[in-house]
């Protein structure tokens, strides 16, 4: 294990306990401009920031919950937590969505009354800046820490944001034209992107849920780290790797000689584990050896020692 591990998990539980205050403060400023102008398009985009509240929630707990050791009932860890947010995320966007969508079919049926648009607009421009400023750090951050839930989250508040510059957009042009109609019918659309997010998060998680190897580099870097670290063994075959949230699980057979002995064997799995965790963050290897007539030139990712 990595000595790193430790710092990055109690970086990642502050930013999200962040997270939560932002976006308090963000729904305070959005309430407040649905208030002063009347706009079914705010009124919405206040909803959808509730929504990313519970969803900072869960991202909270679920990392909390993938932070935690391996115990007996889960020997591998709990890295999948962070996944399971980042699906409950992508069910929230499409609740959000279907809210809005409501709240702008009532605004075509009823109309809209709107008054001090310009006033509204401001207080929806102000917090839609400190939303996107956050958005960006998340993914950084999220990136850099192999975090998929805060890049889930980033990618959420993402969306938020392209909601508030479409209703922005849309109330510049009410204010201009004097077309309340406009108001509900932006929204709509924007809800429309909103569901096209969620469903992107929600594929990416399952696909990276279902054991997903890590990519062409990792494995060529773990075969050439097996290439010299591996003297004394014969081969290595069916190299196995998968992604569960950060950690990075590693199994290969090493073909050794028969005649060695478990000792000697098992120096060799050592100095192999050692370096492959070393090298390559979160990972976590275990070698199965086999005598040479085990052996499998063409075996997955085989390599000749
Ligand atoms: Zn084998
Ligand atoms: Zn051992």
């Amino acid at each position: 294990m990595p000595t790193d591990t430790h710092d990055t998990k109690t970086r990642i539980d502050r930013i999200a306990a962040a997270n939560i205050a932002v976006a308090f403060a963000v729904i305070t400023f959005k309430y407040i401009a649905y208030l002063i102008s009347g706009s079914v398009a705010l009124f919405s985009d206040a909803l959808e920031s509730i929504v990313n509240v519970m969803t900072a929630l869960a991202a909270f707990g679920a990392i909390r919950l993938s932070a935690k050791p391996a115990d007996i009932d889960h020997p591998f860890g709990h890295h999948k937590a962070e996944f399971l947010a980042a699906m409950f995320e992508g069910a929230m966007i499409a609740i959000a969505a279907l809210l809005i969508l409501i709240k702008a079919y009532k605004g075509l049926v009823e109309g809209v009354v709107l008054e001090r648009l310009g006033l509204g607009i401001l207080f929806s421009a102000g917090a839609t800046l400190a939303n996107a400023a956050w958005a960006w750090l998340l993914i950084h951050r999220g990136t850099l820490w192999r975090s998929p839930a805060l890049v889930a989250d980033g990618q959420h508040l993402l969306t938020d944001v392209i909601t508030s510059v479409g209703v922005i957009a849309a109330l510049a042009l009410v204010a201009l034209t004097g077309w309340n109609i406009l108001d509900p019918l932006i929204a709509a659309a924007v809800a429309l992107n909103i569901l096209w997010m969620g469903y992107k998060i929600a594929t990416e998680s399952m696909s990276r849920l279902l054991d997903q190897a890590a990519s062409p580099e990792i494995e060529r870097r773990i075969r050439a780290i097996i290439e010299s670290n591996g003297g004394g063994a014969l081969e290595a075959h069916d190299i196995r790797t998968r992604q569960a949230g950060r950690a990075l699980f590693i199994e290969f057979h090493l073909v050794v000689p028969g005649a060695m002995t478990v000792d000697e064997a098992h120096e060799i799995c050592d100095r192999l584990e050692h370096s492959i965790e070393r090298t390559i963050a979160g990972s976590e290897v275990v070698i199965h050896v086999e005598p040479e007539h085990k052996a499998k030139p063409e075996g997955l990712g085989a390599v000749q020692l």
